[in-house]
């Protein structure tokens, strides 16, 4: 599932050859994609109007176009931007077909992605304030906003990384090696981590998403930049995917575990283990 590298790196890829230029053609293939609106009512919108911006929100791409109208499309578990790829393509949903005569595909094997419209800004403030927490890259992201953020949860922090809601765009892979160079286990509970652990784990969560987005994002399942070339950040975890190697730090043997429903990579000798406090 593309996260916030895999997304940031897609969007600056693609970013140069849509803005500035008008979707002069939407295709709409699949009406799931823009559920609960009419195929019909996206086009109206996105048609002939130009993209001054292409920016990203958490894991989101916000295509701004002309008079204040917002394209926002996920990606979720298998969808991807493709510029000019071979028109047969396998599994493309939509298809913008830009003034310059480029095309953006959006292929999806799964048929999870979706393109959600918003009209005026405060539409689209009102759209990702249920949705996106703070942003890691930015300045927002401290050891104190974390503690507090945290603050009496009972969700193992694993958990909490991957809530949208707290900070926006972490997923599986970048919380099992955030967690990992924090320190920490992904079944502590977030509202007991200490402030050293939070100042650990916001710096270790830009860390890993800075190394990530350097790297073109990570290549697992059928991640593809636009131009179809791979990233390269698996070959940089540290633990995830790599149950029963050594780890990088002391050489104990990476467990896989379930955290949050996800498959979970730990160095218990690094990341203790939390204590369960029995009643008595
Ligand atoms: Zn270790």
């Amino acid at each position: 599932m593309p996260e916030l590298p895999e997304v940031e790196t897609i969007r600056r890829q693609l970013a140069p050859h849509v803005e500035g230029r008008v979707v002069q053609h939407l295709e709409i293939l699949d009406p799931r994609f823009t559920l609960p609106l009419a195929p019909d009512e996206v086009v109206d919108a996105v048609e002939g109007r130009r993209v001054e911006r292409l920016t990203r929100r958490g894991k989101y791409f916000i295509f701004e176009l002309q008079d204040d109208v917002f394209l926002m499309v996920h990606l979720r578990m298998t969808g991807n931007l493709l510029l000019d790829p071979a028109p047969d393509t396998p599994y493309q949903r939509v298809i913008f077909t830009l003034d310059d005569g480029h095309v953006v595909r959006f292929c999806d094997p799964r048929r999870f992605g979706t393109g959600e419209l918003a009209i005026g800004a405060d539409a689209l403030e009102a759209f990702f304030a249920g949705r996106l927490g703070i942003e890691p890259l930015g300045d927002e992201l401290t050891g104190p906003r974390l503690k507090a953020m945290a603050r009496n949860r009972r969700a193992p922090v694993k958990a909490f990384l991957l809530d949208q809601r707290h900070i926006a765009g972490v997923g599986n892979i970048y919380a099992d090696e955030a967690l990992f160079r924090a320190r920490i286990h992904p079944l502590r509970p977030a509202g007991k981590l200490t402030g050293a652990q939070c100042a650990a784990l916001a710096d270790a969560v830009k860390v890993v998403l800075a190394a990530g987005i350097d790297a073109g994002g990570s290549t697992i399942d059928d991640f593809r930049h636009p131009d179809g070339v791979a990233g390269a950040f698996q070959n940089d975890f540290l633990v995830h995917l790599r149950r029963g190697e050594p780890c990088p730090t002391c050489g104990t043997a990476v467990i896989k575990l379930v955290a949050a429903g996800r498959g979970t990579y730990v160095c218990e000798s690094c990341q203790p283990r939390p204590r369960i406090r029995r009643r008595p």
